[in-house]
């Protein structure tokens, strides 16, 4: 194990149904150090840049309307593991399925409109962190 860094994402759901304070204190109490925060409100074409992986997936179109709906908030995480940390703490992609106590059991709709991202691993969560933010942003 070692000190990551990790992008979450508060997607626009969970902002508009005011859970940005209780997501962030989770983090906080799971001992996942919060490295920068800003609340902004994607472009489509900052959403389809950031989801670009995903764009040959049915749902593509209707992920980008929707993080590009409203602001999200975006977060780097640090802490021992926190990769895989932070995907435990939110759960599977698919509320339905997601754990109890989980981020996503707690505050998910559907599987398209599940409240927070996470990286998945150390690259994406390098290549997710220098999308939004830049070295100097990250304490
Ligand atoms: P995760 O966010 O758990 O890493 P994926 O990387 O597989 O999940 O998918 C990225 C995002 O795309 C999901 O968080 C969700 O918002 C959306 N998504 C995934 N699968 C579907 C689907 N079958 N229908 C609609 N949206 C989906
Ligand atoms: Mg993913």
């Amino acid at each position: 194990m070692a000190i990551q860094r990790t992008l979450s994402i508060v997607k626009p759901d969970a902002t508009a149904a005011g859970n940005i304070g209780a997501i962030v204190a989770r983090f906080e109490a799971e001992g996942l150090r919060i490295c920068a925060m800003k609340k902004v409100h994607l472009s489509l074409r900052e959403a389809e840049g950031f989801y670009a992986v995903h764009s040959a997936r049915p749902f593509f179109g209707e992920l980008t309307t929707f993080m590009s709906s409203g602001p999200c908030v975006l977060i780097v995480l640090e802490g021992e593991d926190a990769i895989l940390r932070n995907r435990e703490i939110m759960g599977a992609t698919n509320p339905a399925q997601a754990a109890d106590g989980t981020l996503r059991k707690l505050f998910a709709r559907s599987i398209g409109e599940n409240a927070v991202h996470g990286s998945d691993a150390p690259e994406t969560a390098a290549t997710e962190i220098a999308y939004f933010f830049a070295g100097t942003e990250l304490h």
